[in-house]
């Protein structure tokens, strides 16, 4: 099979019904309108077979993690997604990986109401891009730098379970029904879209966690010029990630430092706290108070009434040996 009948029967599957989408895959460029009014989001991802994912990872699974990374940077803003383009690099046509990948990308893809509108194909190691697009408004726009001193810290769902799944992959775990859940955070992130539109006017600045909880919440720090004090006790622990853990101290190290859970840490004036919490809840999203802005420059982290310290922030690739 050829690139062009490769792209055709992979992924320009089914023509586009979008009207900001004016010329979709199969020309030189896609030609697309952003509505008038509101700021185009642009945010690009990598995963490197080896590097970000297992070798032999199924493709249906690469792909929802790829997509739904990519997009949880959309949400991070408070933008509604709109395009996506896709790199695609592989050592040879590998019907059985494609497959499922394609088939669960485009599912991922209208789960999350995103339209791919291009890409490229090539043959090297395997490895994906996504580039994705998303409109919003100028005034809505969620930033790291936004922190004000007295804002509480938010942070969506359970953390730690991503990295819990990871860890049970690593250790070539049988699959459990617990396991099964964590490996679901792991491979399928939950963009919080929908919560981040909806808090969105009440939010001084947010981020996504992708680096782990303290390593993003320290870039909202640092861009915001504030300092922080978190309770490490407030931070929500999962059933399943305490059982998988074995105990509390490793489950609370996960989720404060592990990467990849792709929720949301926001923080806003403690007057809409209510407010928010609410909306959240319609949600049927966790939304959780762990922390304060504060006007020192430090994270301070306290848990059971001592001010502690943890040492692996979050990842970080050119810091570690593997990366
Ligand atoms: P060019 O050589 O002009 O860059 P290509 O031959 O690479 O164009 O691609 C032909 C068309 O197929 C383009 O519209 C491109 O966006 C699309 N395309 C190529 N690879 C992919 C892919 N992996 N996913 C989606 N669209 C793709
Ligand atoms: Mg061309």
């Amino acid at each position: 099979m050829g690139e062009f009948e490769l792209i055709r029967r992979y992924f320009a599957r089914e023509s586009l019904n979008d009207p900001s989408v004016y010329l979709g895959i199969g020309d030189d460029c896609a030609l697309l309108c952003p509505p008038t009014g509101q700021l185009l989001a642009v945010s690009i991802d990598t995963l490197v077979e080896g590097v970000h994912f297992l070798p032999g990872t199924p493709g249906d699974k690469v792909a929802s993690r790829l997509l739904g990374a990519a997009v949880s940077d959309l949400a991070a803003m408070a933008a509604t997604p709109a395009w996506f383009t896709l790199a695609l690099s592989m050592p040879s046509f590998d019907q059985d990986w494609l497959e499922p990948f394609a088939s669960c990308l485009a599912e991922t893809a209208q789960g999350l109401g995103i339209h791919l509108v291009g890409g490229d194909t090539t043959r090297g190691p395997l490895t994906l891009s996504v580039q994705v697009h998303g409109f919003v408004e100028p005034s809505l726009a969620l930033k790291r730098s936004g922190a004000q001193v007295g804002d509480i810290i938010a942070v969506t769902g359970y953390l730690g379970e991503s990295k819990g799944g990871l860890e049970s992959l690593l250790k070539d775990e049988p699959e459990t029904p617990t396991i099964a859940h964590l490996r679901q955070r792991f491979y399928a992130p939950t963009p919080r879209i929908k919560l981040a539109r909806a808090l969105a006017p009440f939010i001084h600045s947010a981020i996504d966690i992708s680096d782990g909880f303290l390593a993003d919440l320290k870039h909202i720090l640092k861009a915001s010029h504030v300092g922080a004090k978190v309770d490490a006790d407030a931070v929500l622990l999962s059933h399943e990630l305490l059982a998988f853990a074995g105990n509390t101290a490793l489950a609370r190290q996960w989720a404060l430092t592990g990467g990849e859970d792709f929720e949301l840490c926001l923080t806003l004036p403690s007057e809409h706290w209510e407010h928010c919490q609410r909306k959240a809840q319609a949600l049927s999203i966790p939304l959780t108070c762990v922390g304060e802005i504060t006007n020192t420059d430090a994270l301070d982290i306290w848990e059971s009434g001592h001010k502690v310290h943890y040492t692996q922030d979050g990842y970080d690739h050119f810091r570690s040996s593997n990366g």
